[in-house]
């Protein structure tokens, strides 16, 4: 068996009113920073049992957009600061979340956000207690933080291990009031999360065992997404699914999908999960060529017979968005151009070419 690492040092607590039970034993300082995007927070019922559950003192920023920029954090950086808080509570999706981890370092480093990507930071992060509200990003168990970098019109990730959440409470039901498209965007993005980890360069036998267990709980999904049609044992299936894919991309990092997606969002307004989803079948056509059995494996823990039959699946998911981007040939190069210098497509198995790029991205025009 090869040599690797495993590290995943956040604390997991999943289920029903685990903040109400949970959050008031767990003793990070005396000031939280509670960080939540506009609405969701409150609408699903996670920031009133923080509050509830909460000991010490609080402030509040709940600014963060979606797909969350530098000018946001940069923001939020300088409110941690006038607060003087010592750990950091995130509520939300992955935009929240991610906001939330470079706003723990900001509150500790007064630089740029730019320049974390440069030279990193010399404080680390305040501690982080992580409650996600979608089942898409596994934010809460990752390393990463993803923000929308203006200047280089596109999203780039920054990690370290600081940016581990000490703790992630996991509820279900905080994703019962998820619109259903929402529901499948982020889903898919859980899925991409597993599926590319299993695909990607850095797997190892670890990262695999999780991976495949997490694709396996999502194969429980399919139709209900199919038929929009979500009771609470899916929702469970699908956070737990979206935790372990956090996990997975933890140890392995993403790959072209990824990549590629970010130009989809960017250029496109997708959601980050849709942007995936649109790709995810020409990637799997594109790997079964480098790594059939792979494919194969993952075709079978999710109940589908071929790749056919995984892209009809992506097509009845994202009827209203495949196919519709509109992509022309000057967007396609530039695209590839922009995927082909990220770390993401370097993870992808069969080492694709600008070339292979360029044919997936023709595909879904
Ligand atoms: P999101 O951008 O956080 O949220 C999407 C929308 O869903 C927002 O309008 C949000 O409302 C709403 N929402 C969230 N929870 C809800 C709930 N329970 N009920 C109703 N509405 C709810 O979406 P996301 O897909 O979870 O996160 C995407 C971001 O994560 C991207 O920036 C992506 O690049 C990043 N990402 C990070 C990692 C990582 O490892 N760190 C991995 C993959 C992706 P509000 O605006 O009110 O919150
Ligand atoms: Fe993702």
């Amino acid at each position: 068996m090869e040599n690797f690492n495993y590290f995943m040092p956040t604390k997991m607590m999943f289920g029903s009113d685990v903040v109400k039970r949970e959050l008031g034993n767990i003793n990070l300082g005396k000031k939280a920073l509670i960080v939540t995007g506009k609405t969701s927070a409150k609408l699903c019922g996670a920031l009133d049992d923080v509050l509830q559950a909460l000991n010490g003192e609080y402030a509040i920023f709940d600014q963060v957009g979606n797909n969350p920029t530098v000018e946001n954090v940069l923001q939020g950086g300088k409110f941690a600061r006038e607060n003087s808080c010592d750990y950091v509570i995130a509520i939300g999706g992955g935009s929240p979340l991610d906001a939330a981890k470079v706003i723990a370092i900001l509150a500790v480093n007064d630089v740029h956000p730019l320049d974390l990507y440069k030279s990193g930071w010399q404080n680390e992060a305040l501690p982080i207690i992580a409650i996600p509200t979608t089942s898409g990003t596994g934010s809460e168990v990752t390393q990463y933080a993803v923000l929308t970098i203006e200047e280089s019109e596109t999203k780039k990730g920054l990690g370290g291990p600081d940016l581990f959440p000490k703790v992630a409470f996991l509820d279900p039901e905080y994703t019962d009031s998820l619109p259903l498209q929402i529901t499948i965007d982020t889903a898919v993005d859980a899925l991409s999360h597993l599926i590319e980890g299993y695909f990607s360069k850095r797997s190892t036998a670890a990262s695999d065992l999780v991976a495949l267990q997490g694709i396996s709980l999502w194969g429980t999904a399919i139709s209900a997404l199919r038929e929009g049609n979500l009771n609470r044992d899916i929702r469970r299936n699908l956070l737990l699914a979206s935790s372990l894919g956090g996990i997975t991309i933890a140890q392995t990092g993403t790959t072209l999908v990824h990549a590629l997606g970010y130009s989809l969002t960017y250029y496109h307004g997708y959601p980050h999960g849709r942007a995936n989803g649109v790709l995810f079948a020409e990637y799997l056509r594109y790997t079964a060529g480098v790594a059939l059995e792979k494919v194969q494996t993952v075709l079978d823990l999710l109940g589908l017979s071929s790749v056919d039959e995984f892209a009809d699946v992506m097509n009845d998911l994202f009827s209203d968005y495949a196919g519709k981007l509109g992509l022309s040939e000057t967007m396609i190069n530039s695209y590839v151009k922009k995927a082909m210098q990220t770390k993401n497509v370097g993870n992808s198995l069969g080492n694709p070419s600008a070339k292979e790029l360029t044919r997936i991205l023709e595909a879904i025009v």
